[in-house]
């Protein structure tokens, strides 16, 4: 390609072969034309149609990343809200249960000769409790 642009550059010079003005014009616009089927310029052409295309590429990469990051940022906000609603029904299980106890305490029954109804509110924290294991 180096030699392409020498060899060129050399011989596409009409300023300095032709000064009269008008004759530079013409040749130059023959010059033009010449040089947009001469290799140098369909590799110049190649490369900055490439240059532009990997701009694009560019722009593009970014703004799917800006949109990934959105994403990310809106998974995020749900991920907390899942904490929150996981962490308020643990909690309102806890009541439950100390709920369920404090009614057995409470009972005139007593460990190893527990009523009819305290021992089923045991079993279904027996059960509850095997379950969260
Ligand atoms: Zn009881």
């Amino acid at each position: 390609m180096a030699l392409f642009t020498i060899h060129y550059s050399l011989s596409l010079k009409p300023h300095t072969l032709h000064p009269t003005p008008y004759t530079l014009t013409k040749k130059e616009a023959k010059m033009n034309k010449l040089a947009k089927c001469c290799p140098e310029a369909v590799w110049e052409k190649r490369l900055r149609g490439n240059l532009a295309a990997i701009a694009e590429i560019r722009t593009d990469s970014l703004n799917d990343l800006e949109i990934m990051g959105a994403d990310f940022r809106h998974l995020g906000v749900v991920v907390a809200s899942v904490e929150r609603n996981y962490q308020a029904l643990l909690e309102q299980n806890q009541q439950m249960r100390d709920l369920l106890i404090g009614m057995v305490d409470e009972c005139y029954c007593w460990q190893g000769n527990r009523c009819d109804r305290c021992a089923r509110i045991l079993q279904v924290l027996a059960d509850s409790n095997c379950r969260s294991f």
